[in-house]
Formats: C-alpha cells, structure tokens, sequence
C-alpha cells in the first residue's frame, strides 16, 4: 500500500511572511505530498488569510485541504467558503470544532460531526473530509471511550479519515489504533508528527492542546539549555525515530505540522522515503 504525506502549514500574519511560505511550499512539494492543509485560526480568525493562501496554491495546481470550523459564523457564511473552495477545485477539507479564541466569551462551539453533516449535506461526495483525532484523548473529553465514540460518530457521519493531535508516545497511537477498531472505526487514522524546533514553545503548546511530552524526554531537551542545535539535532532524530516505528506498525502515512519550515520535514521524508 503507497503510503500518505501531507504537509500542514499555519497562515502567516505579514505579505512577507506570505511570500516566503511559497518557496517553503515549492520545496516541500518537491517531496511529492498527498496534499498541503492549511490551518483555520480559532474561531475564524485568519478567515481571509487561510483562503487566500488556499486559492493561491489551488491556483498553483497543488492539491490544498483548507481546515475549517464555524467558530460562531453564520450558515450562510461557512456555506459561501465552502463554495468558493469548491469552486476553485479543492476537493478536501478538514473539519474541525476549533476552539474558542482567547477573549472572546462563551461563542458556542459546533461539534466536528455537525460540520461533517453540513458539507455532506449541501456538497455531496465533492470533498474528502478528514477530521482530528486524539490518541491521548481531548482535554475537554468526558473519559477515554466517550472520545472513540465521538471521533466515530464523526467518521459515520461521512468523514473519511481522521489526522491524530501530535504525540511523542508511539504506544498511545498504536493503543488508541486498537481501541478504535474495537469501536468498530475501520477508516484511517494518520499520525499528525510535530518536529521539535523549541523546546519552550512547545512545552506550552502542548500544555494547552493536551500532548504530553514524556518526563525523560522533557529533562534531556531542557538540559541542552539555550543549545538550539542539540535540540533540534536530538529532537530529529528521535521524531524521525517515532515515525519508523509508526509506519513499521502500520500507519497509513503521517501528516507533518511543518510549522512553515522545510526542515526538518524534510530530512525525516527523506529518511523515511529512503527505507519505504
Ligand atoms: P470535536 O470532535 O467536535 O470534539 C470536541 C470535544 O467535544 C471532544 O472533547 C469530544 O470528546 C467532545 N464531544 C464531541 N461530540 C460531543 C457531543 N455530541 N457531546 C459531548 N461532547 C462531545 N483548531 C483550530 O482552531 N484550527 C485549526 O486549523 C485546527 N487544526 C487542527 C488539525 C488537527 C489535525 C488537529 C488534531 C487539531 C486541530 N485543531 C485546530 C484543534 C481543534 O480544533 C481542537 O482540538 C478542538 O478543541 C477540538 O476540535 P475537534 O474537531 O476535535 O472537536
């Protein structure tokens, strides 16, 4: 079976910032991905940038899977993006709850799965759909089964595979990969793989998305202080590590948050390519 990359990348704030995601986009594309995606700010914050960035490499003739979430918008509106992307040729979206942004209140929050049925509804079969999924299960989740349940209710809902949040713990996903076939889930469920750029951003982020950084290997990125090319050196390597094991054990393919960087995506690609 060929195996699935696909690249994500987060829209940049400034026209420069912009102009150098298309180069990072040309290199990365190189590699020959599945697709690139590109993420939604909470609430529908980069509405207009994440379209932007999705039309222009639509437009490029590169498959494009724009992330998407009602963030507290109207029917009307989350229907008119969805057509303007399916009238440029995208044929995928990833769809999303999305989470509510900072200071913005109690805006309420629309299920992953009621999104999935609104496509399906007004489009058909026109998009893949691929919704997020939580080998360490999601923060906000009321147990361990209850969360499979509704990652399954989102996939019988017409989604056809499902990302995972990022993990640094091969046996969760392999774990959670059981315990969904249990559920009786017998769509694909990608590994999502975050490289280890900083420590410190990432040791917050994950704070917040619920991905835990294991102790051992929280203490050895620490201990390289201000070091940042043993971190990233050692954070490749045991990344790159991760995703062997993965695709040994089965995984379909692996969605890269590249974090708008050529390396070390690519590298690892390469090495991974390299023993396919
Ligand atoms: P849902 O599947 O709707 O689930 C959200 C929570 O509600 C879970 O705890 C679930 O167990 C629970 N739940 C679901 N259905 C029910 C129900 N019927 N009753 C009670 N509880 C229920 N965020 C962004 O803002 N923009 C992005 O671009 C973005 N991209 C992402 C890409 C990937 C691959 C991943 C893994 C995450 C991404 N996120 C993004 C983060 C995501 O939006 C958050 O994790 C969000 O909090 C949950 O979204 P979801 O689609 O998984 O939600």
């Amino acid at each position: 079976m060929n195996k699935r990359y696909s690249f994500e990348f987060f829209p940049p704030k400034t026209e420069a910032g912009r102009e150098k995601l298309k180069q990072t986009r040309a290199e990365l594309n190189t590699l020959d991905p599945s697709f690139f995606s590109v993420t939604y700010g909470a609430g529908g914050s980069t509405r207009d940038n994440t379209r932007g960035i999705v039309l222009e490499t639509r437009a490029a003739g590169i498959d494009v899977a724009p992330h998407l979430s009602f963030g507290g918008d109207e029917e009307a509106d989350v229907l008119e993006l969805i057509q303007q992307y399916k009238d440029a040729g995208v044929k995928r979206l990833v769809a999303l709850r999305g989470d509510i942004p900072s200071g913005m209140g109690a805006t309420r929050l629309v299920y992953a799965r009621e999104l999935v049925e609104f496509i399906r509804k007004h489009t058909g079969d026109h998009f893949e759909i691929e919704v997020a999924a939580y080998p360490e299960i999601h923060p906000d989740a009321k147990s361990y089964d209850k969360d499979i349940s509704y990652l399954k209710a989102k996939l019988d809902a017409g989604a056809n595979s499902a990302i995972t949040q990022y993990f640094f713990n091969a046996d969760a996903y392999f774990y959670f990969l059981e315990d969904c076939e249990k559920a009786g889930i017998d769509k694909p469920i990608y590994p999502g793989i975050m490289p280890i750029l900083n420590f410190t951003n990432l040791a917050r982020f994950s704070r917040n998305c619920g991905a835990e950084i294991p102790r051992w290997l929280t203490r050895k990125l620490e201990g390289y202080g201000d070091d940042q090319e043993s971190v990233s050196k050692f954070g490749n390597e045991f990344v790159t590590e991760m995703c062997q094991i993965l695709m040994e054990g089965g995984a379909p393919g692996i969605h890269f948050y590249t974090m708008n960087q050529v390396e070390p995506v690519k590298t690892m690609l390469q090495e991974l390519k390299a023993e396919d």
